[in-house]
Protein backbone atom coordinates (compact mmCIF):
# COMPACT_ATOMS: atom_id res chain seq x y z
CA UNK A 1 0.00 0.00 0.00
CA UNK A 2 1.43 3.20 -1.09
CA UNK A 3 -1.59 5.60 -1.86
CA UNK A 4 -4.70 5.47 -0.36
CA UNK A 5 -8.03 6.95 -0.30
CA UNK A 6 -9.99 7.50 2.68
CA UNK A 7 -13.64 8.26 2.15
CA UNK A 8 -15.39 10.49 5.62
CA UNK A 9 -12.03 11.57 6.63
CA UNK A 10 -13.74 14.33 8.10
CA UNK A 11 -15.28 12.00 10.24
CA UNK A 12 -14.47 10.01 13.82
CA UNK A 13 -12.66 6.65 12.30
CA UNK A 14 -11.66 8.15 8.71
CA UNK A 15 -9.80 11.18 10.71
CA UNK A 16 -8.04 8.66 12.86
CA UNK A 17 -7.30 6.72 9.84
CA UNK A 18 -6.17 9.59 7.57
CA UNK A 19 -3.48 10.04 10.63
CA UNK A 20 -2.84 5.72 11.52
CA UNK A 21 -2.02 5.66 7.33
CA UNK A 22 0.55 8.27 7.16
CA UNK A 23 2.05 6.89 10.23
CA UNK A 24 3.08 4.01 8.27
CA UNK A 25 4.40 5.79 5.28
CA UNK A 26 1.23 5.92 2.96
CA UNK A 27 0.38 8.86 1.28
CA UNK A 28 -3.37 9.46 1.96
CA UNK A 29 -5.72 11.31 0.00
CA UNK A 30 -8.89 12.15 2.05
CA UNK A 31 -12.26 12.96 0.83
CA UNK A 32 -15.45 14.25 2.73
CA UNK A 33 -18.49 16.16 1.83
CA UNK A 34 -18.04 18.39 5.10
CA UNK A 35 -16.32 22.03 4.90
CA UNK A 36 -12.64 21.30 6.03
CA UNK A 37 -13.56 23.39 9.19
CA UNK A 38 -15.71 21.00 10.37
CA UNK A 39 -13.25 17.55 10.04
CA UNK A 40 -12.76 16.45 13.11
CA UNK A 41 -8.73 16.02 12.29
CA UNK A 42 -6.95 17.90 9.09
CA UNK A 43 -4.05 16.14 8.16
CA UNK A 44 -1.52 18.49 6.31
CA UNK A 45 0.25 15.88 4.65
CA UNK A 46 -2.65 14.75 2.91
CA UNK A 47 -4.38 15.84 0.05
CA UNK A 48 -7.65 16.73 1.48
CA UNK A 49 -10.68 17.20 -0.63
CA UNK A 50 -14.14 18.78 0.00
CA UNK A 51 -16.75 16.79 -2.49
CA UNK A 52 -19.85 14.21 -1.94
CA UNK A 53 -18.56 11.40 -2.82
CA UNK A 54 -22.54 10.12 -4.55
CA UNK A 55 -21.63 12.26 -7.76
CA UNK A 56 -19.52 10.11 -10.40
CA UNK A 57 -17.18 12.46 -11.19
CA UNK A 58 -16.29 13.26 -7.45
CA UNK A 59 -15.98 9.64 -6.77
CA UNK A 60 -14.35 9.04 -10.15
CA UNK A 61 -11.41 11.48 -9.12
CA UNK A 62 -11.22 10.34 -5.92
CA UNK A 63 -9.86 7.12 -6.62
CA UNK A 64 -7.71 8.05 -9.49
CA UNK A 65 -4.18 7.18 -8.71
CA UNK A 66 -4.87 5.45 -5.49
CA UNK A 67 -3.84 1.38 -4.62
CA UNK A 68 -6.13 0.96 -2.08
CA UNK A 69 -9.67 2.65 -0.61
CA UNK A 70 -11.03 2.60 2.61
CA UNK A 71 -14.47 3.47 2.31
CA UNK A 72 -16.01 4.65 5.44
CA UNK A 73 -18.34 7.52 3.92
CA UNK A 74 -21.81 7.19 5.08
CA UNK A 75 -24.69 9.66 6.81
CA UNK A 76 -24.92 8.13 10.33
CA UNK A 77 -25.00 8.90 13.92
CA UNK A 78 -26.20 7.35 16.96
CA UNK A 79 -29.36 5.40 17.97
CA UNK A 80 -30.90 9.28 18.18
CA UNK A 81 -29.98 9.55 14.89
CA UNK A 82 -30.32 6.65 12.78
CA UNK A 83 -33.56 5.58 13.89
CA UNK A 84 -35.28 9.21 13.46
CA UNK A 85 -33.31 9.31 9.36
CA UNK A 86 -33.98 5.95 8.35
CA UNK A 87 -34.22 8.14 4.60
CA UNK A 88 -30.98 9.50 5.25
CA UNK A 89 -29.06 6.56 6.11
CA UNK A 90 -30.38 4.21 3.16
CA UNK A 91 -29.32 7.00 0.49
CA UNK A 92 -25.79 6.30 1.76
CA UNK A 93 -26.06 3.89 -1.00
CA UNK A 94 -25.52 5.69 -3.31
CA UNK A 95 -21.96 6.67 -2.11
CA UNK A 96 -21.00 3.28 -1.04
CA UNK A 97 -22.11 1.87 -4.69
CA UNK A 98 -20.24 5.20 -6.66
CA UNK A 99 -17.09 4.69 -4.80
CA UNK A 100 -17.13 0.83 -5.64
CA UNK A 101 -18.12 1.22 -9.18
CA UNK A 102 -15.09 3.72 -9.88
CA UNK A 103 -12.49 1.97 -7.21
CA UNK A 104 -13.06 -1.03 -9.56
CA UNK A 105 -13.13 1.02 -12.76
CA UNK A 106 -9.92 2.35 -11.91
CA UNK A 107 -8.19 -1.00 -11.18
CA UNK A 108 -7.56 -0.32 -7.77
CA UNK A 109 -5.54 -3.29 -5.56
CA UNK A 110 -7.50 -3.33 -2.38
CA UNK A 111 -10.88 -2.13 -1.52
CA UNK A 112 -12.25 -1.93 2.16
CA UNK A 113 -16.02 -1.16 3.13
CA UNK A 114 -17.21 -0.41 6.98
CA UNK A 115 -20.48 -2.19 7.18
CA UNK A 116 -21.99 -2.01 10.80
CA UNK A 117 -22.91 -4.68 13.56
CA UNK A 118 -26.32 -2.72 12.49
CA UNK A 119 -26.67 -5.60 9.98
CA UNK A 120 -27.80 -8.40 12.55
CA UNK A 121 -31.32 -9.80 12.46
CA UNK A 122 -32.89 -8.01 15.51
CA UNK A 123 -34.29 -11.01 16.65
CA UNK A 124 -31.23 -12.33 18.34
CA UNK A 125 -30.88 -9.45 20.05
CA UNK A 126 -33.85 -8.97 21.96
CA UNK A 127 -32.68 -9.81 25.76
CA UNK A 128 -29.80 -8.27 27.28
CA UNK A 129 -28.22 -11.86 27.92
CA UNK A 130 -26.82 -11.51 24.63
CA UNK A 131 -25.72 -14.59 23.04
CA UNK A 132 -22.58 -13.13 20.98
CA UNK A 133 -23.53 -12.57 17.03
CA UNK A 134 -21.50 -14.84 14.59
CA UNK A 135 -20.89 -13.54 10.92
CA UNK A 136 -24.10 -15.98 9.83
CA UNK A 137 -26.53 -14.43 12.10
CA UNK A 138 -26.85 -11.60 9.74
CA UNK A 139 -28.80 -14.03 7.55
CA UNK A 140 -32.04 -14.97 7.35
CA UNK A 141 -31.82 -10.73 6.99
CA UNK A 142 -33.67 -8.34 8.85
CA UNK A 143 -31.44 -5.46 9.67
CA UNK A 144 -32.05 -2.75 11.69
CA UNK A 145 -34.26 -0.48 9.93
CA UNK A 146 -33.09 2.05 7.02
CA UNK A 147 -29.03 2.01 8.37
CA UNK A 148 -28.47 -1.73 8.22
CA UNK A 149 -30.44 -2.40 5.31
CA UNK A 150 -28.49 0.21 3.30
CA UNK A 151 -25.11 -1.96 4.84
CA UNK A 152 -26.09 -5.19 4.22
CA UNK A 153 -27.04 -4.19 0.75
CA UNK A 154 -23.37 -2.34 0.38
CA UNK A 155 -21.35 -5.54 1.84
CA UNK A 156 -23.36 -7.58 -0.13
CA UNK A 157 -22.21 -5.42 -3.53
CA UNK A 158 -18.82 -6.14 -2.25
CA UNK A 159 -19.06 -9.79 -2.24
CA UNK A 160 -20.76 -9.75 -5.80
CA UNK A 161 -17.88 -7.59 -7.02
CA UNK A 162 -15.36 -10.08 -5.52
CA UNK A 163 -17.34 -13.02 -6.88
CA UNK A 164 -18.14 -11.55 -10.63
CA UNK A 165 -15.59 -9.30 -11.38
CA UNK A 166 -12.47 -10.86 -9.38
CA UNK A 167 -12.36 -7.42 -7.61
CA UNK A 168 -10.74 -7.51 -3.88
CA UNK A 169 -13.15 -5.96 -1.71
CA UNK A 170 -13.07 -6.95 2.22
CA UNK A 171 -15.86 -5.78 4.77
CA UNK A 172 -15.58 -5.08 8.77
CA UNK A 173 -18.73 -5.26 10.44
CA UNK A 174 -17.94 -2.48 13.03
CA UNK A 175 -19.45 -3.12 16.58
CA UNK A 176 -19.49 0.87 18.38
CA UNK A 177 -16.75 2.21 17.83
CA UNK A 178 -15.58 5.29 20.27
CA UNK A 179 -12.85 7.55 21.69
CA UNK A 180 -11.47 11.09 21.10
CA UNK A 181 -11.94 13.96 18.44
CA UNK A 182 -15.22 12.24 17.40
CA UNK A 183 -19.05 13.32 17.45
CA UNK A 184 -19.39 14.21 21.33
CA UNK A 185 -23.12 16.48 21.09
CA UNK A 186 -25.49 17.76 18.73
CA UNK A 187 -27.64 14.64 17.98
CA UNK A 188 -25.33 12.12 16.01
CA UNK A 189 -22.91 11.16 19.03
CA UNK A 190 -23.03 7.38 20.37
CA UNK A 191 -23.37 6.05 23.92
CA UNK A 192 -19.86 6.65 24.94
CA UNK A 193 -19.42 10.00 24.08
CA UNK A 194 -23.15 11.15 25.34
CA UNK A 195 -22.42 9.62 28.54
CA UNK A 196 -18.78 10.92 28.85
CA UNK A 197 -20.79 14.64 27.97
CA UNK A 198 -22.97 13.85 30.53
CA UNK A 199 -20.88 13.36 32.97
CA UNK A 200 -18.40 15.71 32.13
CA UNK A 201 -21.19 18.53 32.27
CA UNK A 202 -22.39 17.65 35.84
CA UNK A 203 -18.80 17.72 36.81
CA UNK A 204 -18.14 21.24 36.00
CA UNK A 205 -21.74 22.33 36.33
CA UNK A 206 -22.12 21.16 39.72
CA UNK A 207 -25.53 19.15 38.62
CA UNK A 208 -25.03 15.81 40.32
CA UNK A 209 -27.56 14.33 37.42
CA UNK A 210 -27.56 12.15 34.76
CA UNK A 211 -30.07 11.32 32.03
CA UNK A 212 -29.76 7.97 30.40
CA UNK A 213 -31.74 6.46 27.62
CA UNK A 214 -33.91 3.60 28.48
CA UNK A 215 -33.47 1.67 31.75
CA UNK A 216 -29.97 1.22 31.79
CA UNK A 217 -30.10 -2.87 31.32
CA UNK A 218 -30.09 -2.52 27.45
CA UNK A 219 -26.33 -4.06 26.95
CA UNK A 220 -23.60 -3.54 24.45
CA UNK A 221 -19.69 -3.96 23.81
CA UNK A 222 -17.72 -0.90 22.56
CA UNK A 223 -14.60 -1.04 20.63
CA UNK A 224 -12.05 1.40 21.13
CA UNK A 225 -11.00 3.18 18.22
CA UNK A 226 -7.32 2.37 18.07
CA UNK A 227 -8.35 -1.54 17.78
CA UNK A 228 -10.73 -0.58 15.29
CA UNK A 229 -7.90 0.69 13.30
CA UNK A 230 -5.50 -2.24 13.75
CA UNK A 231 -8.38 -4.12 12.36
CA UNK A 232 -9.20 -2.44 9.40
CA UNK A 233 -5.56 -2.48 8.13
CA UNK A 234 -5.30 -6.23 9.35
CA UNK A 235 -8.52 -6.98 7.21
CA UNK A 236 -7.43 -4.94 4.28
CA UNK A 237 -4.50 -7.09 4.13
CA UNK A 238 -6.21 -9.95 4.58
CA UNK A 239 -6.80 -12.57 2.22
CA UNK A 240 -10.43 -13.22 3.56
CA UNK A 241 -13.41 -12.04 1.37
CA UNK A 242 -16.04 -12.64 3.49
CA UNK A 243 -17.43 -10.08 6.45
CA UNK A 244 -15.32 -10.09 9.60
CA UNK A 245 -16.86 -9.05 12.74
CA UNK A 246 -14.72 -5.96 14.45
CA UNK A 247 -15.56 -5.16 17.71
CA UNK A 248 -14.94 -5.90 21.32
CA UNK A 249 -16.79 -8.87 23.37
CA UNK A 250 -16.67 -6.98 26.78
CA UNK A 251 -19.86 -6.79 27.32
CA UNK A 252 -21.50 -4.32 29.31
CA UNK A 253 -24.85 -2.90 30.65
CA UNK A 254 -25.16 0.85 29.72
CA UNK A 255 -25.60 1.31 33.64
CA UNK A 256 -22.39 -0.29 33.63
CA UNK A 257 -20.49 2.13 31.04
CA UNK A 258 -22.00 4.87 33.46
CA UNK A 259 -20.11 3.37 36.23
CA UNK A 260 -16.71 3.42 34.67
CA UNK A 261 -17.26 6.79 33.57
CA UNK A 262 -17.85 8.03 36.73
CA UNK A 263 -15.05 6.31 38.52
CA UNK A 264 -12.71 7.89 36.07
CA UNK A 265 -14.82 11.58 36.44
CA UNK A 266 -14.74 10.47 40.91
CA UNK A 267 -18.26 11.40 40.65
CA UNK A 268 -21.56 9.37 41.86
CA UNK A 269 -24.81 10.67 39.94
CA UNK A 270 -28.34 10.77 40.78
CA UNK A 271 -29.67 8.76 37.33
CA UNK A 272 -32.86 9.77 35.84
CA UNK A 273 -33.84 7.08 33.30
CA UNK A 274 -35.61 8.25 30.18
CA UNK A 275 -37.92 4.94 28.94
CA UNK A 276 -39.34 6.92 25.63
CA UNK A 277 -36.09 7.82 24.61
CA UNK A 278 -34.27 5.81 21.69
CA UNK A 279 -32.67 2.21 22.70
CA UNK A 280 -31.85 0.02 19.98
CA UNK A 281 -31.61 -3.30 20.22
CA UNK A 282 -31.75 -4.83 23.71
CA UNK A 283 -28.66 -6.76 23.78
CA UNK A 284 -25.28 -7.03 20.93
CA UNK A 285 -21.92 -8.73 21.90
CA UNK A 286 -19.61 -9.49 19.09
CA UNK A 287 -18.85 -12.97 18.41
CA UNK A 288 -14.81 -12.75 17.87
CA UNK A 289 -14.70 -16.41 16.82
CA UNK A 290 -13.79 -15.85 13.19
CA UNK A 291 -11.85 -13.06 13.90
CA UNK A 292 -9.05 -15.22 16.22
CA UNK A 293 -9.45 -17.98 13.89
CA UNK A 294 -8.41 -16.28 9.99
CA UNK A 295 -6.70 -13.25 11.52
CA UNK A 296 -5.26 -14.74 14.73
CA UNK A 297 -6.00 -11.21 16.46
CA UNK A 298 -9.26 -9.32 17.87
CA UNK A 299 -9.48 -6.26 19.37
CA UNK A 300 -8.74 -6.46 23.01
CA UNK A 301 -8.12 -2.75 24.55
CA UNK A 302 -10.63 -2.47 27.47
CA UNK A 303 -13.69 -0.22 28.39
CA UNK A 304 -11.96 1.14 31.34
CA UNK A 305 -8.60 2.16 29.18
CA UNK A 306 -10.66 3.36 26.37
CA UNK A 307 -13.08 5.46 28.17
CA UNK A 308 -10.17 7.31 30.14
CA UNK A 309 -9.50 8.58 27.25
CA UNK A 310 -12.75 9.19 25.84
CA UNK A 311 -13.88 10.89 28.86
CA UNK A 312 -11.08 13.38 29.55
CA UNK A 313 -11.05 14.11 25.86
CA UNK A 314 -14.46 15.34 26.14
CA UNK A 315 -13.96 17.22 29.61
CA UNK A 316 -11.34 19.31 27.93
CA UNK A 317 -13.58 20.18 25.52
CA UNK A 318 -16.42 21.12 27.34
CA UNK A 319 -14.11 23.04 29.69
CA UNK A 320 -12.42 24.87 27.04
CA UNK A 321 -15.89 25.76 25.03
CA UNK A 322 -17.18 27.42 28.88
P1 LIG B 1 -18.76 9.89 10.92
O1 LIG B 1 -20.17 10.37 10.72
O2 LIG B 1 -17.94 10.59 11.93
O3 LIG B 1 -17.98 9.91 9.53
C1 LIG B 1 -18.58 9.65 8.29
C2 LIG B 1 -18.18 10.77 7.36
O4 LIG B 1 -18.67 10.48 6.04
C3 LIG B 1 -18.77 12.12 7.76
O5 LIG B 1 -17.73 13.05 8.02
C4 LIG B 1 -19.60 12.52 6.55
O6 LIG B 1 -19.56 13.92 6.28
C5 LIG B 1 -18.97 11.72 5.44
N1 LIG B 1 -19.85 11.53 4.29
C6 LIG B 1 -21.16 11.14 4.33
N2 LIG B 1 -21.65 11.12 3.08
C7 LIG B 1 -20.64 11.50 2.25
C8 LIG B 1 -20.56 11.69 0.85
N3 LIG B 1 -21.61 11.48 0.05
N4 LIG B 1 -19.38 12.11 0.31
C9 LIG B 1 -18.31 12.34 1.12
N5 LIG B 1 -18.34 12.18 2.47
C10 LIG B 1 -19.50 11.76 3.01
O7 LIG B 1 -18.87 8.33 11.23
P2 LIG B 1 -17.78 7.32 11.78
O8 LIG B 1 -18.18 6.96 13.15
O9 LIG B 1 -16.42 7.84 11.52
O10 LIG B 1 -18.06 6.06 10.86
C11 LIG B 1 -17.29 5.75 9.71
C12 LIG B 1 -17.91 4.56 9.01
O11 LIG B 1 -17.98 3.45 9.90
C13 LIG B 1 -19.33 4.80 8.50
O12 LIG B 1 -19.49 4.13 7.27
C14 LIG B 1 -20.18 4.13 9.54
O13 LIG B 1 -21.44 3.73 9.04
C15 LIG B 1 -19.32 2.96 9.94
N6 LIG B 1 -19.63 2.48 11.28
C16 LIG B 1 -19.32 3.25 12.36
C17 LIG B 1 -19.63 2.78 13.62
C18 LIG B 1 -19.29 3.57 14.85
O14 LIG B 1 -19.56 3.11 15.94
N7 LIG B 1 -18.72 4.77 14.73
C19 LIG B 1 -20.27 1.55 13.79
C20 LIG B 1 -20.58 0.80 12.67
C21 LIG B 1 -20.24 1.27 11.41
Amino acid sequence: MRRALVTGAGGFIGGHLVKRLESEGVDVRGVDVKPLQEWFQVSDKAENIVGDLSAQPIAEHAVHGVDTVFNLAADMGGMGFIENNRARCMLSVLTSTQVLVEAHRAGVDRYFYSSSACVYAAEHQTSPEVVPLKEEDAYPAMPEDGYGWEKLFSERMCRHFEEDFGFTARVARFHNIYGPVGTYDGGREKAPAAISRKVAQAVLSGDHTIEIWGDGQQTRSFTYVDDCLEGILRITRSDIAEPLNLGSDQLVTINELVDITEDIAGVKLERRYNLDAPQGVRGRNSDNTRIHKLLGWAPSITLEDGMETTYRWVYDQLQHEA
